[in-house]
C-alpha cells in the first residue's frame, strides 16, 4: 500500500515511512523525520476535507453522528 505524505506530497509504501502520527482518528505517514515534524506543529495545517494520504485507525471503529460544523 502506498500513502501520500500530507507535508511536502511524496508518494512512499507504508514500510519506508520515516515516520506516522495519528490525528483524529487518522494515522499519517511522512518520508522523513522533518515532516513528521512539520506535521505534528500543525496538523491542521496538513488535514483537510478527505484525506487520501491517510488510513483510518484499525483498532476501533468510532462513529460519529450528526457531526455538521
Ligand atoms: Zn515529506
Amino acid at each position: 500500500m502506498q500513502v501520500n505524505d500530507p507535508v511536502c506530497g511524496t508518494k512512499l509504501a507504508l514500510d519506508r515511512a520515516a515516520g506516522q502520527e495519528d490525528h483524529r482518528g487518522w494515522a499519517y505517514f511522512f518520508c522523513s523525520t522533518r515532516c513528521d515534524r512539520l506535521f505534528t506543529a500543525d496538523p491542521a495545517r496538513y488535514v483537510g476535507g478527505e484525506q487520501p494520504f491517510a488510513r483510518p485507525l484499525a483498532s476501533e471503529a468510532h462513529e460519529e453522528q450528526g457531526s455538521h460544523g
